[in-house]
Parts: C-alpha cells; structure tokens; sequence
C-alpha cells in the first residue's frame, strides 16, 4: 500500500509542491517502498535514527531534518541532512554555523515558527521572527530558505487555518523586507492537515501516516 499511497497523494497534490515523506519508525525496506513510488526527500525527527537509515539509503535521496536538535548531534546531523527545516533558536544556528564553517558546507536552514505560541512548543514566536532573522543572517555557512511550522494538534483541520494563514504572512513578509534570493519554502501541513496547508500557500508538505500507516 505504501506505493500506492505514495502515488495518490503526489498526484493529488500540485506539482509544485515539495512532498517531504515523514520516516520515523519506519524501516529502510518501507522507506526504499516509497522510493520507488517516486520519493525524493525524507523527512526525519533524530539524527540517530536517520543515520541508520542513512548508512544503507545514502545520497539517493535528499535528508530533512524535521525534529528538534540536541547539541550533540550537530556534527552528525549537518553530514547528514541536506536542509534542516526545525531550525529554532539562535544557539543552534551559531553551533550549526560553525560546524558547517569547519567542513565547509552551507546548510539550508527553515526557520521553525511556533504559531500558536504554545509553551511546550519549540520554535521562534512571530513577534520574535524579525529580530532572530536579522541575527541568523550574520552566519554565512547557514542559508535561510524559508519557515516551517507544526501548528497546534487540533481534531479539525480546518481549525489549523488561521495558524497557517499567519505563518505564511510571517513567510511572505520576510521575503520583502530580507529580499533573499532563496527564500521560498513555506513548509506546513501533515496527513491530516496537508490539504488546508496548501490552500493556505504551503509549498512543502511534510507526510508520514497517510503514506504509511498509523505509527505504533
Ligand atoms: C511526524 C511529523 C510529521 C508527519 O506526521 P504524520 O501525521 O504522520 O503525517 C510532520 N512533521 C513533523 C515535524 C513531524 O514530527
């Protein structure tokens, strides 16, 4: 099914839009599956697992890491990943910086936005955006191309809505007034939620269980 999955939700989508197939817990045998149905990038929330998955799948396909970041993963996280789309707090982009300056790579970086403000949520609030924006680009190996966000975890996805609506003004803002030329990821909406996301501007999706089934 997995294949068959695969196929649907890519040819539904439009084809501008990046799907991103979300592989926690899922084995190299199921991600290779979704490879042949036509994935390119892999979604992974720890870089301890995506280096297992990385050691046998290697360059085939593009890495994003999805997940927040420990410290002491940043050297294997920046030899694996292709773009780091949790990017959330000016620590860890300085200590990415840096690595990256060491082994000469340049990471493309999306900016994690928490949008509802919620507590327990890792991400830069939108009334801070401007300011880690203006600091992030100080670091010359990291490449700001965007901003992702989670959203609450509401039942409805319509209820998401305003919170993808908000985050893309924040998205289309930043392209004014930082006038990138790379700036154009807008990554947002999951299984459940991907549909509303793309009305709402999103041009990265990020999908796991529509794919592949429910995780244990
Ligand atoms: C797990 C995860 C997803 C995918 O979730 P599904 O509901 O399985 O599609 C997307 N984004 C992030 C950041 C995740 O952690």
């Amino acid at each position: 099914m997995i294949k068959e999955n695969f196929i649907k939700i890519r040819s539904e989508i439009p084809a501008n839009v990046e799907l991103v197939v979300v592989t926690k817990t899922r084995t190299v045998a199921q991600i290779e599956e979704a490879i042949s149905a036509g994935a390119t990038i892999i979604g992974e929330n720890y870089v301890k697992e995506a280096d297992e998955k990385y050691a046998c799948l290697g360059k085939k396909v593009q890495w994003h890491l999805i997940g927040h970041l420990q410290k002491n993963k940043i050297k294997d996280a920046v030899r694996i990943f292709d773009m780091m789309e949790s990017l959330d707090s000016l620590d860890l982009a300085a200590a990415i910086n840096k690595e990256c300056r060491k082994v000469q790579k340049i990471m493309p970086v999306l900016i994690e936005i928490n949008c509802a403000a919620e507590w327990q949520k890792a991400g830069i609030l939108p009334e801070d955006f401007n300011a880690f924006m203006q600091e992030a680009l100080k670091l010359k190996t990291i490449k700001p191309m965007g901003v992702m966000t989670m959203g609450p975890l509401l039942k409805n996805p319509e209820d998401l809505r305003p919170y993808f609506e908000k985050t893309r003004q924040i998205f289309e803002k930043a392209k004014k007034i930082f006038a990138l030329d790379d700036w154009k990821f807008l990554s947002m909406g999951m299984s459940d939620s991907y549909k509303v996301a793309i009305e709402e501007g999103a041009n990265m999706v990020r999908i796991g269980s529509a794919i592949f089934g429910k995780r244990d």
